[in-house]
């Protein structure tokens, strides 16, 4: 499918005048179709909760969206736990699915209600000793190891990840938990990242009812809701399928049913934790051309750079690009296009084939909206764009504002210093 961007030229060139490229902007009509979309999908289960992954794009009022349509917030962080108070979620509304945790982050998620997701179970006497008693609602993240397949050959690697207890320490858990007067349950599994198919969820689904059954029967504990967690992906390339969220759901159903209902535990809350679905292709990135440079190979210098969007470095990830104004030109140029930094995988394409590009020709990359500017540093001293939303209505609102130097200044002794430097 061919993949355009959700603003135009015109558009930019307008938006320009007020927020200057390099900056992130949302797309407020997606991200409402995209949850309404997935409230559907799963309204088969009365007590259905999305908890949106806030590190995917950690801004309130992006948050506050999906908070309209009842989705809660996944955290694994204080900063994060923070920002979801910031847009009134407590209590139940927060899952803290967290990781090698501090002890004052056990603590904040705590008194803020949130439930907790221990992700080892030493974790758990860490956790008692910390608030002294354990909340009546707790859950496990799961880890089966070995290799997570399914039928279409995408596959992940449980087994080399350090996420979750093994199925032993599952059962161990949940005994040990119920000594301690417990009295909720819920199981957590994050087994594949960014899947381009609609097996996924219904997949893990199957292992994670199968394993709530014997862990039912074996320790009496009263499950109360299974959170299929994220992993949910997006075609980040134009020949991709994207993912069809009501196959999913439909999917996710057929194997309660099976497996659950069948069982007469047909009264547990589903929950997942998407970050990348929920906001993935409703975020761009657009850049300037501001160089071009001939030398073994073709390059594009731009205003952007890799603190602005990290994957590509990172990860070698692809991300779609497009040439504002030359949409339908044909892709007949080879070029990389570049960041600033003094690191040589600043590149946000290698060999792409592109329309002819001209120096102040503007570029969107696709895809940003997850896992984007949430994933920005400040090497070389570079810094952190403005995100901006464009609204139903067409109009633009600054969401976040760019990083200033005398941000970076703030956090060292000598901002005072800063403040007397002339520009
Ligand atoms: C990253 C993460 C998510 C979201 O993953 P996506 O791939 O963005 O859907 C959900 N839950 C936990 C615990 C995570 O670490």
């Amino acid at each position: 499918m061919k993949k355009l961007p959700f603003v135009t030229k015109e558009k930019v060139e307008e938006i320009v005048r007020t927020y200057p490229t390099p900056f992130h902007i949302y797309d407020e009509k997606g991200i409402r179709e995209n949850v309404k979309a997935v409230k559907e999908a799963f309204a088969w289960n009365p007590g259905f909760k999305e908890y949106f992954a806030v590190k995917a794009t950690p801004n309130p009022c992006l948050i506050q969206i999906l908070k309209e349509y009842g989705c809660g917030c996944d955290c694994s962080s204080m900063t994060e736990l923070l920002l979801s108070k910031a847009v009134g979620m407590s209590g139940n509304d927060i899952m803290f699915s967290s990781n090698d945790t501090p002890a004052e982050e056990y603590a904040c998620a705590a008194r803020m209600g949130a439930v907790i997701n221990l992700d080892d179970i030493t974790h758990i006497d860490f956790v008692e000793g910390i608030l002294g008693r354990l909340p009546e609602t707790m859950s496990c993240r799961y880890n089966p190891g070995g290799v997570f397949q399914m039928s279409n050959g995408i596959m992940d690697n449980p087994g080399d990840s350090k996420y979750g207890f093994t199925r032993e320490q599952l059962f161990e858990g949940y005994r040990i938990l119920k000594e301690k007067g417990v009295r909720n349950f819920g199981i957590h599994a994050f087994l594949a990242s960014n899947t381009v198919t609609n097996e996924y969820y219904p997949t893990l689904a199957k292992q994670l009812f199968e394993l709530a059954v014997e862990l039912h029967r074996e320790t009496g504990a009263d499950i109360k809701f299974i959170n299929l967690s994220g992993g949910v992906g997006i075609p980040y390339k134009p020949q991709e399928e994207p993912n069809d969220i009501k196959v999913i759901g439909e999917g996710v159903r057929r194997v309660y049913e099976e497996v659950l209902t069948a069982a007469g535990m047909g009264d547990i809350a589903i929950y997942t934790e998407m970050g990348r679905f929920m906001m993935g292709p409703y975020g761009q990135l657009v850049t300037k051309v501001i160089h071009e440079k001939h030398t073994y190979k073709e390059y594009i210098g731009v205003d952007a750079c890799a603190v602005n969007l990290m994957r590509p470095a990172m990860y070698g990830a692809y991300h779609h690009i497009t040439v504002l104004g030359k949409e339908e030109v044909d892709c007949d140029h080879k070029y990389d296009v570049t960041g600033s930094l003094c690191e040589n995988n600043d590149k946000f394409a290698v060999d792409r084939m592109l329309p002819k590009i001209d120096k102040g020709d503007y570029l969107v990359i696709h895809d940003t909206g997850a896992h984007g500017h949430s994933m920005g540093y400040n090497y070389n001293g570079k810094l952190r764009s403005a995100e901006l939303l464009l609204k139903e209505n067409g109009s633009v609102a600054l969401i976040r504002r760019a990083e200033t130097a005398r941000d970076y200044f703030a956090t060292l002794d000598c901002l005072e210093v800063y403040d007397k430097i002339e520009m």
